[in-house]
């Protein structure tokens, strides 16, 4: 899928975001644990307009469970509660529920007082920017059983309600983010990470650009990888190690930049490289 927003497509995106507010009590954020500020919103605080909201770290299969870690903290002391999941497995899920539970308690309760409502399910949207595992989510909380509950009343859009467990219910269909392209390094971290494709970008500098990262962070992992004995110090040679090294020859005894990157996109892709986070707290 090609992403590409344009003004309208925002403005259509948040309209829509802005209707599903209206039906639920709390907004499920999610973004990829390896990137959980480049696959965000940063507009999020406004859009969501002072709903409650639980922020999901979605692929943390991939993401370096140390570096986790410190964003869980990170967050947390920015009161946000936050949660780990990896939606493919379900792991972390079960826990949403009483997670979204706590977070209406105070108004519940004060709405139970005044007689306003009854007890009822806690409503929820999933929100994301695209790939970030909305529809995995989704699917993994619905379970075989899906049990749509119905139209809620004020709804003009036909909107499904998934019961999850006793008291959490969640809208069927997601809210779309679009993520922020401003920042260059947000495309580079976007595209590493398979939210947006490789071919939106050119493939050698998304590459130069995990691997100057490899190089700060990780750089036993690219030793072991590639067989190397030292880390040059410019993301650039580093390019040219790894292309003597698997052989990325063209006549004349170039390094084949483009065949280079082929291979290590491809190792990044299939997790050669290990469980990898691509922000840290610590460089915000
Ligand atoms: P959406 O666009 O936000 O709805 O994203 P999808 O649900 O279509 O997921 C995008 C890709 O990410 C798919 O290939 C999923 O299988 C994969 N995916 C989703 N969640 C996880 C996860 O927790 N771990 C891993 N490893 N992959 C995931």
């Amino acid at each position: 899928m090609t992403i590409q927003w344009f003004p309208g497509h925002m403005a259509k995106a948040r309209r829509e975001i802005t209707e599903k507010l209206k039906l639920i009590d709390v907004v499920f954020e999610l973004v990829d644990a390896r990137v959980p500020l480049a696959s965000r919103n940063p507009m999020i605080d406004e859009i969501t307009a002072g709903k409650p909201r639980l922020l999901l770290l979605n692929k943390a299969d991939m993401a370096d469970p140390e570096v986790t870690r410190l964003w869980v903290e990170y967050f947390q002391g920015k009161n946000l509660p936050v949660l780990v999941l990896n939606s493919k497995t379900g792991q972390g899920i079960n826990k949403i529920e009483a997670a979204a539970k706590e977070l209406v308690k105070e108004k519940f309760d004060k709405m139970k007082a005044k007689g306003i409502i009854k007890p009822r399910a806690v409503r929820a949207l999933i929100l994301g920017i695209p790939n970030v595992g909305k529809s995995t989510l989704i699917n993994r909380m619905a379970g075989k059983n899906i049990a749509v509950t119905g139209d809620k009343p004020g709804v003009t859009k036909r909107q499904q309600w998934i019961k999850v467990g006793s008291s959490l219910e969640l809208l069927d269909t997601p809210g779309i983010l679009w993520p922020k392209f401003e920042d260059q390094s947000i495309g580079l971290k976007l595209a590493v990470t398979g939210a947006i494709k490789e071919t939106l970008l050119d493939f050698s500098e998304i590459v130069l650009y995990a691997l100057n990262y490899y190089k700060d962070h990780y750089p036993q992992r690219l030793q072991e990888r590639y067989s190397l004995e030292d880390i040059p110090q410019e993301g650039i040679q580093l390019f040219d190690e790894i292309g003597k090294k698997r052989g990325c020859l063209m006549s004349g005894g170039y390094i084949d930049y483009e065949k280079t990157a082929e291979i290590v996109l491809r190792d990044i892709r299939a997790e050669k490289l290990g469980r990898l986070s691509y922000e840290r707290p610590d460089q915000v």
